[in-house]
């Protein structure tokens, strides 16, 4: 299932951004691609396999595509990376810590056991925290919430988060694979993703939820993970 958002309100032409989600794998990964509306530039958040679905996403948009960004170092999220870089010549891009965590062999053969899957590349482009890519007329802010693993991300573009394994739709990532914190997560989402203005839309990196997509408003009065042991304690 393909869903096309394009953000259309009040707001100036510049605050606008066309977000496509796609889910992909038996694993129902979120794969995305972010679009300036004006200069048709844009970026692939977790590319996670079926490059052609992903590349005729790309085509339909006619978009130029400039970064694969990596919400995280997990195989599931960047099995897609190689060929989609090979075939857009674009640079991988992942945080700084994620890049470290998974220069590790012994983390490497710890994941690739608990997901079965090979572990990623390095990256071409390392990422930090509050930094900002500009892609055409869109600033695309890293937010680092480390838990899920040591390096996670939430890109935060216009007014729309993309969380990764960090927020799902009523819970969150696992915090039981190697470099996983449940208290470090929980400390990630108190200080970095509930302080955000509630009406800021959620793109979780997996299809868990009862609905694709969500807003921090919503997941602070319903999320248990935020309610019960963020805002209870
Ligand atoms: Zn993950
Ligand atoms: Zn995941």
């Amino acid at each position: 299932m393909v869903l096309v958002y394009l953000i259309k309100d009040t707001r100036p032409l510049k605050n606008k951004v066309i977000i496509k989600q796609v889910s992909i794998g038996s694993l129902q990964v979120h794969t995305y691609l972010v679009v300036c509306p004006q200069t048709k530039k844009g970026v692939i958040i977790d590319p996670a396999g079926d490059e052609d679905k992903i590349l005729s996403l790309i085509r339909d948009e006619d978009a130029h595509i400039e970064y694969i960004l990596n919400t995280h170092g997990h195989a599931d999220h960047v099995l897609g990376n190689s060929k989609l870089k090979d075939i857009l010549s674009v640079p991988v891009c992942m945080h700084e810590a994620d890049v470290l965590f998974f220069s590790d062999n012994k983390v490497n053969e710890q994941s690739a056991k608990e997901l079965g899957l090979p572990p990623p590349d390095p990256a071409d482009k390392i990422l930090k925290d509050g930094e900002t890519l500009e892609v055409g007329s869109l600033g695309i802010e890293v937010i680092h919430t480390p838990g899920h693993t040591p390096g996670s991300v939430c890109f935060l573009v216009n007014g729309n988060l993309f969380t990764g394994d960090t927020l799902f739709v009523g819970a969150v990532g696992r915090t039981d694979l190697t470099g996983g914190n449940l208290d470090t997560l929980l400390e990630s989402l108190e200080k970095r993703v509930i302080v955000l203005p509630k009406d800021t839309a959620i793109w979780p990196g997996h299809d868990y939820g009862e609905t694709p997509t969500s807003t921090i408003g919503r997941e602070i009065k319903e999320n248990p993970y935020i309610t019960d042991f963020i805002l209870s304690s």
